[in-house]
């Protein structure tokens, strides 16, 4: 049997990073999230377009003698920082593939809001699978980080690549999406408190099974075609989401939300994965500006953000 490496070994000078290693890790939109039947295994079977934007985590590694994680901002204090957290459990996971002692000092500094659609705890687990990649010298291609993050949640893999990609199979056969090199706009409107995504799914089934949810999304290729076009009006009429039926019928006042976001000019609001999140699309950064600054005023959600996408995904720097 080989002997696992240890962070703290000789080797230390030539493998890894003594020094603390930095990594900043986007949210997802969901530019379309079609979602199909329910399969054996549990999960729903998606057809979605990703899309990582500007509002990020920051995850920091040092070296330790342990695997520790503190953080700072959203969700501190009600977080779990144990195994049950998605960073140290990614962590876990790759030193387990890589056959090294999982030490470190994690900490994050979270401003993905908690439960909020946005894949917060999945970007988590993508940061620190590369930052712990960078600090134990593990040297894994972006395609092997990925492999490992499909086990650990179905939106890690894309998190790992960012900007735009199609997402099949439970979310985590990611794709890049070709497209020019546009940057598109948004405006976050950020809730309080958080929906669960497994609650949003069950709930989708039985608003399924009762006749009540709106058709299902079909394909992606309108929005894949409006992707290379550069004019956001048509984008804005490409955008979807099977789980906002779900979001709406267990948070109501998200409606108010999205009717805030139209009455100020935004050319198309949606819920953000499961929610509560909403995401709506501007035509630039001033009108996103504008728009964010409008539905604050309207009190009709915690804090409203702007964010362009698409954006790198997990990068350290
Ligand atoms: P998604 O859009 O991927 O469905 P979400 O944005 O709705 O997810 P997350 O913030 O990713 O929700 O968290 C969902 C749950 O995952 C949390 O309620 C929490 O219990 C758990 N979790 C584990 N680790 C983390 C983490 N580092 N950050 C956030 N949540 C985490």
């Amino acid at each position: 049997m080989t002997e696992a490496w240890r962070p703290d070994d000789d080797d230390d000078q030539r493998r890894g990073s003594s020094g603390p290693v930095r990594v900043r890790v986007p949210a997802k939109v969901n530019l379309h999230l079609g979602v199909g039947p329910l399969r054996r295994d549990g999960y729903h079977e998606l057809n979605t377009v990703y899309h990582a934007i500007s509002i990020y985590d920051e995850l920091t590694a040092r070296r330790g003698d342990t695997l520790t994680l503190t953080m700072e901002g959203e969700g501190a204090g009600e977080l779990a920082l144990d195994d049950s957290n998605l960073a140290i459990r990614a962590a876990h996971a790759l030193a387990g593939y890589a056959g090294v002692l999982p030490h470190a000092r994690l900490h994050l500094r979270k401003q993905i809001p908690l439960a909020g659609g946005l894949a917060g705890g999945s970007a988590d687990a993508a940061a620190a699978l590369v930052a712990c990649d960078a600090l134990w010298g593990t040297g894994l291609s972006r395609d092997e980080l990925a492999g490992i993050a499909a086990d650990l949640g179905s939106d890690v893999p894309f998190l790992i690549h960012g900007g735009t990609a199609l997402g099949t199979g439970r979310g985590e056969a990611v794709s890049p999406v070709l497209a020019r090199p546009t940057s598109w706009h948004w405006v976050v409107a950020v809730a309080d408190g958080g929906l669960s995504t497994p609650a949003a799914y069950r709930e989708l089934d039985r608003l399924r099974d009762a006749g009540t949810a709106g058709t299902p999304l079909g394909s992606t290729d309108g929005l894949l075609g409006a992707l290379r076009q550069r004019d956001p009006r048509v984008l804005a009429g490409c955008l979807g989401n099977d789980l906002q039926d779900a979001a709406l019928s267990m948070r109501p006042a998200l409606a108010d939300t999205l009717k805030a976001g139209e009455a100020a000019g935004a050319l198309a609001g949606i819920v953000s994965g499961s929610g509560p999140t909403c995401v709506f699309l501007a035509r630039d950064a001033a009108d996103a500006q504008r728009i964010a600054t409008e539905v604050q005023a309207a009190g009709v959600c915690r804090e409203t953000r702007v964010a362009h996408g698409p954006v790198p995904g997990a990068r350290v720097g």
